[in-house]
């Protein structure tokens, strides 16, 4: 078997005859080291005569690996060629490059969230950049959001999600994001709400009659995360007939629910929900949702500094 170089110089001789635009192309197109280096991979199934076939072939891929590699808009943005057999020929397929496949990746992990009224800076959120080395509590928080992570698949075992308190600016809705993201990442669905937007808007649904449709696409989420729950006061309305009914779903079907606030469990139920934002004791009704809050969730103090700007 003569080698590939062989049989291109042979090649190069025999077009003495053609015109110098088309020398100048073959030139172009058997010097270049990806077609070099795919006909020296290929030389056992790509004879001349099959080379001589798929010269127009190899031009295009030289033509267009040319545009890409000084900036210009290939023929299929976003696409590279990649020379390939078929047929006994050689052909090109165009596949995504790596910025269309990160792209992608990117917009399926953000149809596996949902948020509403979410800040933007949650869609990037990473663990990665979870600063722990502050405190223990930190380290453990972020600790039971891996664990939580590692076994929401493996396990049948109820799971409950992680509610997650401390004060003003310490992260925790970013750590929340970031659990998000990376659940989204495995595949799993998540609803995030900023939950006092949330009952804002269910008030302002109640007019379209919608409120039971938009409850229900929540209440089913695979995972929920309550934000900032405790934030405002609620009405008697979006304690037991928003948060409640939810709540009651997702305990009765086992689906682990996250939360964030400035309270504790405890203070949140005799602070926030045993008072309506009438000012009435409802110390039963708070009762009622913390049971669920607690079966659903498990409490976690977090510490740290205030990120916010002052
Ligand atoms: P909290 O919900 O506890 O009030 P946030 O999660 O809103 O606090 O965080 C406050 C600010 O600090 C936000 O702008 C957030 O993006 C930023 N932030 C929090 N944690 C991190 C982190 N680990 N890396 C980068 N930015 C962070
Ligand atoms: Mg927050």
């Amino acid at each position: 078997m003569e080698s590939v170089s062989q049989s291109m110089k042979q090649m190069m001789s025999e077009l003495n005859g053609g015109s110098d635009r088309y020398r100048e192309l073959i030139h172009k197109v058997l010097n270049n080291d990806d077609v070099k280096n795919f006909l020296e991979k290929n030389k056992d199934s790509l004879d001349k005569d099959a080379i001589i076939k798929s010269l127009s072939k190899l031009y295009e891929f030289v033509s267009e690996k040319n545009k890409i590699n000084s900036g210009q808009a290939s023929t299929i943005p976003g696409y590279e060629p990649e020379l390939k057999i078929n047929n006994h020929l050689i052909d090109i397929s165009y596949c995504p490059n790596e910025a269309t496949i990160k792209a992608r990746k990117q917009h399926a992990l953000q149809k596996r969230i949902k948020t509403l009224m979410m800040p933007k800076d949650v869609n990037n959120a990473s663990l990665h950049d979870f600063d722990m080395d502050e405190s223990s509590s930190r380290m453990n928080v972020l600790e039971q959001a891996l664990n939580f992570i590692k076994n929401y698949h493996k396990t049948d075992k109820w799971l409950p999600g992680l509610y997650i308190y401390g004060s003003f600016g310490i992260g925790k809705t970013y750590l929340l994001g970031a659990i998000a993201n990376k659940l989204a990442e495995n595949g799993v669905d998540v609803t995030m709400l900023h939950f006092p937007s949330f009952a804002v808007e269910m008030k302002n649904s109640i007019g379209n009659n919608n409120v039971a449709d938009k409850i229900d696409a929540i209440k089913r989420a695979s995972i929920l995360m309550l934000d900032d729950i405790g934030a405002d006061s609620m009405s008697s309305w979006v304690r037991d007939d928003i948060l409640g009914v939810i709540l009651e779903w997702r305990m009765q079907n086992h689906l682990p629910t996250f939360f964030s606030s400035n309270f504790s469990m405890d203070k949140l139920e005799t602070e926030h929900l045993s008072v309506n934002n009438r000012g009435d004791d409802e110390p039963l009704k708070a009762k009622r949702i913390m049971q669920r809050i607690r079966f659903l969730s498990k409490e976690y103090l977090m510490t740290g500094s205030n990120r916010r700007p002052q």
